[in-house]
């Protein structure tokens, strides 16, 4: 959202904040500059009949609209729950009545009549305050007078004026509502301004509808408008077919040239199949238009055909991207259909429909075939075999138009399941895994689309809820779209993107993982369609746009992954403080960063609660020891069911090099000095001596052992005297002889007893003393297994019930650019493997 966005939440939260005023140019039909479209693309909301079934349901709008629209955004409704459903069981019993003659239906009609009334009376006075109340009481009974007058009059004539009142009656509640709870707002009646040519053909005549539409809407006012109704060029009321609410949203979108339209349905989004009958349906996050389009043609629920039409348009620079989400749980994402690059173009979905006809005629063939497509156009059709897939109430009219050219015809009963993604048709490999997954099901024939987003399979029998599943299975088991933001751009953020384009290639569990994000404390690169790994580092140098916390957060709750990674390889604490957030989003994050898994034990165990009650996966396998499997070892032996007793070793690979190093001939000063000068230590070794580092990292692995203590549980000998430790790193440096007394002494005590010096990390647990924890310098026999390392290892000791005697040791380079890259290259085929099993819920009203 812009600066110069003011939702409607900030507009009532805050009295003192001026309402934003809505300017003439708010209302221009042209399409939009990109500059002016980025300020003031007005959004369409549209909700659907049972999101406005009942009163709570309509507070949940409100609270929607509160949170999403601007005053000069849309909105469009759909009649109160089954309102539309009992208009036309009322005008269908009229009819009835009055062809069949019959007078002992007329109760049963007061009777629809009144429940119709009494069901709009309920939502008006469980709602309204009184003087609305009274006031919408009296227009509802003026309705209710009108329509018994039409149904007792020309019930043909008055057909759609009837069914208008669903959508009528939605519009001004709901506008009534607004206007008393969260803004000024006007409903208006989509017949006043939309006019299509008739309802068959549904042709809208655009620049007078544009223009009627401007006048209507007010400024300052939010407008609510009726979906589903039209009027014709001859003024005669018409409707835009049964749930055409979406196809008027899209149209009043083409109309304002809106930047965006949301369904609010009672669905999250959609899937690759129907959730309802395959549980493992996963959802599209986003879909390309034409292949929305695909699936709207061959049946998906929530998509349909029409509703996309108004917003394709191959000429118009302008694109609508249209969103489906849940006005029952309005904060999970839903599905956004529009414009995208190559990674939305690989989603796959399964779609099937029951009870068609498989029609044969030598019309279907040459020139009549195109007639015939022309004029029924067929699910699918084959103009060289000569049949074509229709739908049963097509039957009667495609038989009258063939005996018109006197030909013969066959029908058979079919149904088809079709595997749908953008040019699949053009795809072997889809192709052929869609035969496969058929097996048993013997298709009579399969064929492309003409769009070719679908490949169709005609079946000689019901298209069964087992066959659907397996289908689905076999297409999409392995396309689970993973979005990775690496933070942290230094020398091992570099190195981790250097071998992400090889690891990309060769590891089978990496293949849905796309780079989406590259994050710097200040600056970041993200991309929903995916940065080109192999110039990532230039990529960021070059295009990385500053950004904060918020919109980071913000970004990460908007993304269109079915899962996203975080590999934090900052050394920043701030950065780790987001660690909770994003677990509460479900994001998973590899660490290389020690501060969250060392931070305070309340700290920690809320993170690690958090991320278990999102199924968020949290590895930190270099957060001690590089790359060495030291975290997977003791992960390992503890869910195997071992008890750890006792961690040890030398966990820094400064302190390894420095000790392995030091044997008297040179100042310990000196060679402090020289490693600083290799980059072995930090800028200011005295973090490194200060065992700080060593004592987190112990704690890592205590925790990881299961125990549960805090930092200031485990002893810390700081090797910098007192003297030093407050000195600019210059001063330091420059007074480092000074620690050399305590170590030659130190040395050659040690040396005395035929032993060696070396600062060693020490976890114990015993049931009689419990545990005790201390980083220090320790004098150890030189047969010690800590004694021989190759400077600047690491080497861990674990001891447990398994390991009690002859303990288990992990020994190895414990830091370094590519091993520690490589480590978190490990932790990263590790959770995508695990993710490649997770099953995500599918989130329908009334399944949960
Ligand atoms: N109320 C109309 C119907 O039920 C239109 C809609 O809901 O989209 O068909
Ligand atoms: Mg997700």
């Amino acid at each position: 959202m812009t600066q110069e966005n003011i939702n409607l939440n900030k507009i009532n939260k805050d009295k003192a904040e001026p309402r934003r005023e809505i300017a003439e140019s708010d209302f221009t039909t042209d399409v939009p500059s990109e500059n002016k479209l980025a300020k003031h693309a007005i959004q369409v909301h549209k909700f659907g009949g049972s999101s406005l079934a009942t009163a709570e349901c309509i507070k949940r709008v409100l609270e929607i609209i509160r949170a999403n629209c601007q005053l000069n955004d849309i909105v469009v409704v759909s009649a109160n729950g089954k309102t539309t459903d009992s208009l036309f069981a009322l005008h269908d019993l009229v009819e009835r009545t009055i062809a069949e003659q019959k007078i002992q239906t007329s109760d049963e009609i007061t009777q629809l009549i009144t429940a119709l009334a009494k069901a709009q009376e309920k939502l008006i006075t469980d709602l309204l305050n009184a003087n609305n109340t009274k006031q919408l009481l009296l227009r509802l009974s003026k309705d209710i007078e009108q329509l018994s007058h039409w149904l007792a009059g020309d019930i043909v004539k008055y057909r759609n004026d009837i069914l208008a009142f669903g959508e009528v009656w939605s519009a001004r509640l709901l506008s009534a509502l607004l206007n008393e709870q969260v803004c000024p707002s006007n409903s208006i009646d989509s017949r006043d301004f939309l006019v299509i040519d008739n309802e068959q053909s549904c042709v809208v005549d655009t620049a007078k509808s544009a223009a009627q539409l401007r006048q209507r809407r007010q400024f300052g006012k939010l407008a609510v408008i009726t979906g589903y109704i039209s009027k014709d060029s001859r003024g005669n009321s018409c409707t835009l077919g049964r749930n055409g609410s979406d196809y008027s949203a899209t149209i009043i979108a083409s109309l304002v040239a809106a930047g965006n339209v949301t369904l609010w349905t009672d669905v999250d989004g959609i899937y690759s199949a129907d959730p309802r009958v395959v549980p493992n349906a996963r959802k599209l996050h986003r879909l390309p238009n034409g292949v929305a389009k695909e699936l709207g043609r061959l049946g998906n629920p929530v998509l349909h055909a029409k509703t996309l039409l108004p917003l394709i348009n191959p000429l118009s620079e302008h694109h609508t991207h249209l969103h489906v989400a849940s006005s029952f749980d309005p904060k999970v994402i839903g599905t956004e259909i529009g414009k995208f690059g190559q990674i939305a173009k690989q989603e796959l979905s399964v779609t099937y429909l029951n009870d068609l006809l498989l029609a044969q005629s030598v019309s279907f063939t040459g020139k009549t075939a195109e007639r015939a497509k022309a004029e029924f156009s067929p699910l699918c059709m084959d103009n060289q075999k000569g049949f074509m897939v229709i739908t049963q109430e097509q039957q009667k009219s495609l038989s009258q138009w063939l005996a018109s050219h006197d030909v013969e015809i066959t029908f058979k009963p079919v149904s088809i399941i079709a595997t749908v993604g953008h040019r699949v048709a053009e795809r072997g490999d889809i192709k052929a895994r869609f035969k496969r997954s058929l097996k048993t099901a013997k298709p009579i024939d399969i064929l492309g689309s003409d769009n070719d987003h679908s490949v169709i399979a005609i079946l000689p029998e019901t298209c069964s809820i087992e066959l659907l599943n397996s289908v689905h299975h076999e297409m999409t088991k392995d396309v689970r779209h993973i979005g990775l933001v690496v933070a942290g751009m230094g020398n091992i953020g570099e190195r981790f993107l250097e071998l992400l384009p090889a690891q990309l290639n060769k590891v089978y569990a990496l293949e849905n993982l796309h780079l989406v994000g590259l994050l710097s404390s200040k600056k970041a690169l993200i991309n929903n369609d995916g940065i080109d790994v192999a110039q990532a580092s230039k990529l960021f140098a070059q295009e990385a746009q500053n950004y904060d916390t918020e919109q980071l957060i913000s970004w990460l709750t908007q993304n269109p992954y079915d899962e996203l990674i975080v590999v934090d390889i900052t050394p920043s604490e701030d950065f780790s403080l987001l660690y909770e957030q994003m677990f509460s989003l479900g994001i998973h994050v590899i660490g290389a960063n020690k501060w969250a898994a060392s931070s305070s034990t309340k700290h920690f165990n809320n993170l690690v609660n958090t991320a278990d009650k999102n199924n968020s996966l949290w590895l930190g396998n270099t957060t001690v020891g590089a790359g060495l499997p030291i975290n997977y070892a003791i992960e390992d032996l503890r869910q195997s069911g071992d008890s750890i007793s006792e961690l040890s070793g030398i966990f820094s690979g400064t302190l390894s090099w420095l000790f392995e190093t030091y044997d008297g001939t040179t100042k310990f000063s000196e060679l402090l000095l020289n490693a600083l000068a290799q980059g072995i230590t930090e800028p200011d070794p005295r973090e490194d001596l200060s065992g700080r580092d060593v004592q987190r990292k112990l704690l890592i692995l205590a925790r990881k052992a299961g125990f549960e203590l805090a930092l200031e549980d485990i002893d810390c000998q700081n090797l910098v005297p007192e003297a030093l430790q407050s000195l600019s790193t210059h001063d330091f440096l420059a007074r480092a002889n000074e620690l050399d007394e305590y170590f030659s002494s130190a040395l050659s005590d040690a040396k005395s007893k035929g032993a060696c010096i070396r600062y060693v990390a020490r976890f114990q647990y015993d049931d009689a003393t419990g545990v005790t924890a201390k980083v220090s310098l320790e004098v150890l026999p030189q047969t010690d297994a800590f004694a021989n390392l190759t400077p600047c290892d690491n080497i861990f000791q674990i001891s447990s019930h398994w390991y009690q005697d002859n303990p288990l040791i992990i020994r190895g380079p414990g830091a370094g650019r590519d091993v520690t890259a490589g480590g978190l290259h490990s932790d990263l085929v590790k959770i995508c493997q695990q993710l490649a099993h997770k099953q995500h819920q599918v989130r329908i009203k009334g399944i949960n």
